[in-house]
């Protein structure tokens, strides 16, 4: 008994080695610690390769191949792996790169930035900071008033249309689209 008793004693006594990331404020940016994370396994059914590659593995996926380049629907773009939302239709603009371009975010907190030296350049990776998923790039030479051009991929995205509840009467969204032509 007395012996059973001492090893439970030892047992509990034991620190326990989970040091894992506590600190606030950006100090474990560099380090892979999300507020959320999925595993591998889970996201590589749930996502498309493509998907995959680009959010999980930092890929590119090829200019003008995007399913959003040239999307113009109202409405909300959000993480495509954990589903926070990261920019909206309102500062999306047409770059011409071939990407999805945002001069700006839905939340100055939803998105990550860090020094990306891949391919002999430096950029600014974009990562949504819930994930980690790797969205794409920031650039210094968007429109104004930010001056930012946010090239994401649309493989990193997923859309939500904006509701047509809350306005009531918009049947005339699906001809604007298509008939107007600004800027
Ligand atoms: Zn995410």
């Amino acid at each position: 008994m007395s012996g059973f008793n001492l090893l439970h004693l030892i047992t509990k006594s034991q620190p326990v080695p989970l040091r894992s990331c506590s600190l606030p404020s950006g100090a474990c940016r560099s380090k892979k610690t999300w507020p959320v994370s999925f595993p591998q396994e889970e996201l590589r059914k749930r996502l498309t390769p493509k998907q995959f590659h680009v959010t999980q593995e930092r890929g590119t996926e090829s200019a003008f191949t995007g399913e959003f380049t040239y999307h113009k629907d109202e409405g909300i773009y959000h993480c495509v792996v954990c589903g926070g939302p990261l920019f909206s239709s309102d500062s999306k603009f047409d770059s011409q790169s071939g990407w999805p371009s945002f001069f700006d975010l839905l939340k100055e907190e939803s998105v990550s930035l860090a020094d990306d030296f891949s391919f002999g350049l430096h950029r600014v990776e974009t990562t949504c900071s819930q994930c980690g998923a790797h969205l794409g790039h920031l650039f210094d030479d968007g429109p104004k008033p930010t001056g930012k051009r946010y090239c994401i991929n649309s493989a990193s995205l997923a859309f939500q249309a904006a509701g047509p509840a809350e306005g009531g009467a918009s049947a005339s969204s699906g001809a604007a689209t298509c008939g107007k032509v600004d800027l």
